[in-house]
C-alpha cells in the first residue's frame, strides 16, 4: 500500500523533477556565496544550463528545412522521454527584448497536445497558435502572416491530432453555440474521405482518423489559396509548409511527406 502511494506520487514529479533541486540549488548558491565568496557562485553557474537565444541573424539563417527538422528532433526527445532541462527563468529574461521564432504551429484546443511541450521547445522559440480541431479562419491566418512576413519564422506546421474531440463532433453533427460554426469548418475534411471508409461515423476509429489527416491536408492548402501573402513566400521558398498528425497514446507525431 505504501509502495503504491510512493511511487504514485513520485512519476508525475518526475518530470519537474529539477525544479525543487533547482530551487535547493540556488538557496545553497546563496547561502554559499555568502560564507565563501563569488568563488562557489561561479561554480553553481557554470553547471546550470545556459539558454539558448536565437537572434535576427540566426532566425535568418535557418531553412525551412532545418525548421522542420528541428520540430522532428524535439519530438523524438519528447516521446522518448529526453526532453531538454531548460532554464525558463533565464530564458525569460533572455528574450524579453525581442523574438525570433523559427516556427508558427497551428494546433488542437486539446489539453494533451500542448505544442511546446510535445516538440520540446522553450519560450521564445515557436509561435503558437491553439483552436479546436486546428481549423483555419482569418484571424489564424493573420497569424501566420505576422509569424512570417513580419517576424520571421520560416515553417507553418499544422498538428492535428487522434481521437480528436472537435473531429468527432464534426462528424455526429454536433450543435452547440459559437461550436457549430466551428465545428462546419471540419465538414469538407469529412467529405474528403472516400466513400468506401464506412461506417462514417464517430464510433469508427479509421474514420475518424481519416477525417483528422484529411483536415490537416486541407488546412495546409487553405493557407495556400486564401492568404496571397503566405502563397508569394512559400512559392519563393521563402518558408516551408508541412502537417503532421499527434498520437495521443504514444506522444509521436507522424509527419506527413511533403
Ligand atoms: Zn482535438
Amino acid at each position: 500500500m505504501k509502495m503504491g502511494k510512493e511511487s504514485m506520487n513520485k512519476t508525475p514529479l518526475q518530470f519537474d523533477s529539477t525544479r525543487p533541486r533547482l530551487l535547493w540549488c540556488t538557496c545553497f548558491a546563496l547561502a554559499a556565496a555568502i560564507v565563501f565568496g563569488p568563488g562557489c557562485q561561479s561554480h553553481h553557474h557554470k553547471n546550470a544550463p545556459q539558454p539558448k537565444v536565437e537572434t535576427k541573424e540566426s532566425q535568418a539563417a535557418i531553412t525551412p528545412e532545418e525548421a522542420l527538422a528541428r520540430l522532428q528532433e524535439g519530438n523524438a526527445r519528447f516521446a522518448l522521454g529526453q526532453s531538454r532541462q531548460r532554464n525558463f527563468p533565464a530564458k525569460v529574461r533572455a528574450t524579453a527584448e525581442g523574438q525570433y521564432p523559427f516556427a508558427v504551429i497551428l494546433s488542437c484546443l486539446d489539453s494533451r497536445v500542448p505544442a511546446e511541450i510535445v516538440f520540446d521547445q522553450g519560450i521564445g522559440d515557436v509561435f503558437n497558435a491553439r483552436i479546436a480541431g486546428n481549423v483555419l479562419n482569418d484571424d489564424i491566418i493573420a497569424s501566420m502572416e505576422f509569424a512570417c512576413k513580419a517576424s520571421g519564422s520560416k515553417l507553418i506546421f499544422i498538428l492535428g491530432h487522434s481521437n480528436c474531440g472537435a473531429v468527432k463532433g464534426a462528424i455526429d453533427n454536433v450543435e452547440l453555440g459559437h461550436l457549430t460554426g466551428l465545428l462546419d469548418r471540419i465538414k469538407p475534411a469529412m467529405a474528403a474521405v472516400p466513400a468506401d471508409v464506412q461506417p462514417r461515423s464517430s464510433s469508427n476509429k479509421k474514420f475518424v482518423q481519416k477525417v483528422a489527416d484529411e483536415n490537416v491536408h486541407l488546412v495546409m492548402k487553405q493557407i495556400r489559396e486564401r492568404s496571397p501573402v503566405l502563397r508569394e513566400m512559400l512559392d519563393q521558398n521563402k518558408i516551408g509548409i508541412a502537417g503532421g498528425m499527434y498520437d495521443l497514446a504514444t506522444g509521436e507525431i507522424h509527419f506527413f511527406p511533403n
